[in-house]
């Protein structure tokens, strides 16, 4: 699969469980998602250092993807094509540092 078409499937995903719970979901609504899911990542990353136990993989693996999925149904949002900028920007990198990736 395609990153686009990931891209795709995974805002089809939060469309539907909008629609569901009759959400109405705009950019700075799924900006304010994107950061409650990124705290909820934090929150695992700084559990062993906090609280003395290690982050379960499978907890770590959840939040992952739900910041993947707000992130790329954001990008989704504004007509974002997430694969084509990262390309783009690692072009860019190579050229800024001297670099071949
Ligand atoms: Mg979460």
């Amino acid at each position: 699969m395609e990153v686009l078409e990931f891209q795709k499937l995974c805002s089809s995903v939060v469309k539907k469980i909008d629609k569901k719970y009759s959400l109405s979901r705009d950019e700075q609504f799924n900006i304010s998602q994107l950061v409650e899911e990124l705290g909820e990542l934090a929150k695992e990353v700084n559990r062993e250092k906090l609280r003395g136990k290690k982050a379960e993989k499978k907890d770590l693996e959840d939040e992952f993807a739900d910041v993947l999925l707000q992130l790329l149904n954001l990008a989704e949002m504004f007509g974002v094509n997430l694969e084509k900028s990262v390309k783009d920007k690692i072009n860019k990198l190579e050229e800024r540092h001297n670099l071949k990736f």
